[in-house]
């Protein structure tokens, strides 16, 4: 039985972050809380789902664009152990439209969400595990394949934001690795998730699923598992990287 400790996954309660949270719930003697925006009923289903005597799984309201909120939850984190891991899942993206079509308010917005957000809940949890005694802390950002391609036609605001958080994770993991903590990233390729309904194309991981190497789209489950072996010791010497889940994209 590993000591016991807490995960927080931020978008946690859906799409990419529920698998993650899925996966992690098996972990011996770790607790998790699962961050989520706004939909308290899919929130409260899978914690019912797996929240066990031995493995608490709370979820937590938290606009990650709102650093109060932020701060609210990882005080909630506290108060079920000392942080062992953060997977940083929500991300947010709007309708597919060209460049020109992005105005400042969308910017504000996207980046307030996938960059700002993200580095707020890095900045707690780095806070947080700097002095830790746990000999495993590491903090994985889902990033995203667009951070590469730029989403040209689609939504290059958010592509750039996950490059964002590449660049992010890359400084961060260097300026903590003497405190022990690792941080890196994911970056999936075309995922089906209800994401994609937000840009306004419900169906886009079954139209583009055929067109890659793999010849299919990936599942939640494909970047859970990534997801949970960079939080795992077997990962205990990688740090600073991002890995690409993307079925050869
Ligand atoms: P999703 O199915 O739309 O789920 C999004 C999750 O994030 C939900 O739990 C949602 O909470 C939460 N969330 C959204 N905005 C939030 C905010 N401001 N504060 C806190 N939580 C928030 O998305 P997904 O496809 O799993 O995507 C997860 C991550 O993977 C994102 O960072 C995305 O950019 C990245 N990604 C996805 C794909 C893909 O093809 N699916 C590919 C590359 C990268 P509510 O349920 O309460 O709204």
């Amino acid at each position: 039985m590993q000591m016991s400790a807490v995960y927080v996954i931020t978008g946690g309660t859906r799409g990419i972050g529920a698998g993650v949270a899925r996966r992690l719930a098996a972990v011996p003697g770790r607790a998790l809380i699962l961050a989520y925006r706004g939909n308290h009923e899919r929130a409260q289903q899978l914690v019912a789902e797996l929240d066990r005597p031995d493995s608490p799984v709370r979820a937590h309201p938290c606009d990650v664009g709102d650093p109060a909120q932020v701060a609210a939850l990882f005080k909630a984190a506290d108060a079920l152990g000392p942080l062992a891991g953060l997977v940083n899942s929500a991300g947010v993206l709007e309708r597919q439209c060209t460049f020109e079509q992005i105005d400042a308010d969308r910017w504000g917005r996207i980046l307030g969400v996938n960059v700002i957000g993200l580095a707020m809940c890095c900045r707690e949890a780095v806070t947080r595990m700097r002095d830790s005694h746990l000999p495993d802390r590491a903090i994985v950002n889902v990033s995203s394949k667009a951070a590469d391609l730029g989403a040209p036609g689609e939504y290059v605001d958010y592509a750039a934001s996950k490059a964002a958080v590449d660049t992010l994770t890359r400084g961060l993991a260097l300026e903590v690795a003497r405190y022990g903590i690792r941080v890196t990233s994911v970056r999936p390729g075309i995922i089906d998730t209800e994401i994609h309904a937000a840009g306004g194309e419900p169906g886009r991981a079954q139209r583009l699923g055929p067109d890659q190497p793999l010849g299919r789209a990936g599942t939640v489950a494909d970047v859970a598992g990534a997801v949970a072996w960079l939080l795992s010791p077997d990962a205990a010497f990688v740090t600073g990287t991002t890995l690409d889940v993307t079925g050869g994209r």
